[in-house]
Formats: structure tokens, C-alpha cells, sequence
């Protein structure tokens, strides 16, 4: 053999080599790959077993349970028909419970922080809310909490008062015989605290909530406020909604509706 067949030669056992010490340190690779796909298996966040509203959850639950699922509605499930019934759903309710819709969405607090919410509505905003709910958390748009109002006895003062938003109340609008936009599911009220129902009569302010005063100047920058042209109002008003703190002579800047 001549001597370059021999250089060539050493040349190719080198690469040999080379590729194999490669391959070696390669190992520990497919080993990580095997480890997170063993972390992928985990257990499924339990709320998506048993939904309830309050709970945090991760980006990594969300992208497992599917976010689909994360915001969708249902006719209303017996066992949550048992948590309104002779409460936001009372003996006299004259809204038919087939009419009514139970939803299951997603939100962020002003913390970041990702939680679950639970809502009833009329069958015929099913779509729009979780639309506008799904719109809102992609802008992480903040909302303290969404609860059923039945967690506060349907006593929509304690409700309002802990700054929770809501949808469906079987009741009148207050201090009147006419049912509300709620009554029929076809109204949410949105961070309630922060953007209360104002008016004057007589000469008298009535704020509702009434631990709401500070929040009725509305020049004033607080957290969660509502206003024309922001995220909340467009995902509403784009949908066909009405805002009832566009309303002349008094405002309600929590409550967004349609007729
Ligand atoms: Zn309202």
C-alpha cells in the first residue's frame, strides 16, 4: 500500500471514531427526550374533572386539557341545576331552564395569575360570551373573579360587593316590578366593584355596590375600571352588546347587554 492510501485510510478510521464519540455524547439527549415525555404523562389538574370557579391553573394544564374545552357551554348540568334552584333560579322563575346555558371559561386576575370561572347565560349569548371571554383572556384583559352569583344566595349586593361578575339572576331591576336584563340571562356585569350602578334620585346618590363610592370618579386610574374603547367594551360592543355606562342619565358601568 502506498503511503497516501495509508494517509487515507488513517483518515477514515478517524472519522469512525470520531462519529461514534458523537453518537456517545448524544446519549444523554435521548435520555432528557425519555425523561419529558414521562413528565408530559402527569396527572390531569383535577378541576377539569369537576369544573368549579376560582381555581388557578397553569399555561401547561390549559395545554393539556385542551383550550377548547377551557371555554365552551353546555345545557345546565343537574348538579349545578342543584346549586340555583330557589336561588338565581327561583319557584317563580319564568325562564325556561333548556333556555339557559351553563358556561365554562377562563380568565386573568390583575396578578396574572390564570383562574377558572363559571357562568350562566340565555342560550342565545351562549356563543358571544365565549367568544368575548376567550378574547379577553387572549388580551389577558383582568377579571377578579367569576363566580355564580348562587355562591352569594343570589343577593346580588354581596356579589357586586366582592367585585364578581356575573351573568344570570332571576330578579327585577332593583327598586322596581320590572325584570332585569339578568332575569333572562341576556346581561353580564363585569368587575362590579370597581364599576358600579350610579344614580341620582331625589336629589339622593344610590351607588350600588354601596362599598363602591370611590370607584363612581371615573377620572380617577384604578384597577379594572371599564372604559369606552378598551378591551372589555370592544369585545361587547363588537358583538352587538349595549354598555349601560353610555347611558344618559345614569350610568351603570359594570353591566353590558343585549336585547
Ligand atoms: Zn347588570
Amino acid at each position: 500500500m502506498q503511503i497516501t492510501n495509508l494517509f487515507i485510510v488513517f483518515l477514515l478510521v478517524l472519522t469512525l471514531v470520531s462519529c461514534f464519540e458523537s453518537a456517545s455524547k448524544n446519549t444523554p439527549i435521548i435520555e432528557s427526550t425519555i425523561n419529558t415525555a414521562t413528565t408530559e404523562t402527569k396527572q390531569l389538574n383535577p378541576v377539569f374533572n369537576d369544573w368549579k370557579a376560582g381555581v388557578k391553573i397553569s399555561f401547561d394544564d390549559i395545554k393539556q386539557f385542551g383550550f377548547e374545552k377551557c371555554f365552551s357551554f353546555s345545557k345546565i348540568p343537574d348538579t349545578v341545576f342543584s346549586r340555583i334552584k330557589g336561588k338565581s333560579f327561583p319557584e317563580n322563575c319564568s325562564v325556561d331552564r333548556n333556555n339557559l346555558r351553563y358556561l365554562k371559561i377562563l380568565h386573568y386576575n390583575k396578578n396574572g395569575e390564570i383562574l377558572t370561572g363559571e357562568m350562566i347565560c340565555n342560550e342565545k349569548i351562549a356563543s358571544d360570551l365565549i367568544q368575548i371571554f376567550a378574547e379577553l383572556f387572549q388580551k389577558k384583559y383582568p377579571i377578579e373573579k367569576i363566580h355564580l352569583i348562587d355562591d352569594y344566595d343570589a343577593d346580588d349586593e354581596r356579589s357586586m360587593s366582592d367585585n364578581n361578575t356575573s351573568c344570570f339572576c332571576f330578579r327585577n331591576v332593583s327598586g322596581t316590578n320590572e325584570l332585569s336584563d339578568h332575569a333572562f340571562g341576556m346581561a353580564v356585569d363585569i368587575n362590579t366593584l370597581y364599576n358600579p350602578y350610579v344614580r341620582i334620585k331625589n336629589g339622593k346618590e344610590i351607588i350600588q355596590p354601596s362599598n363602591a363610592k370611590e370607584f363612581c370618579d371615573r377620572s380617577k386610574e384604578f384597577d379594572y375600571k371599564i372604559i369606552k374603547g378598551d378591551d372589555c367594551y370592544n369585545a361587547f360592543v363588537g358583538r352587538g352588546f349595549q354598555w349601560g355606562g353610555a347611558w344618559r342619565y345614569y350610568k351603570d358601568y359594570q353591566h353590558f347587554y343585549k336585547k
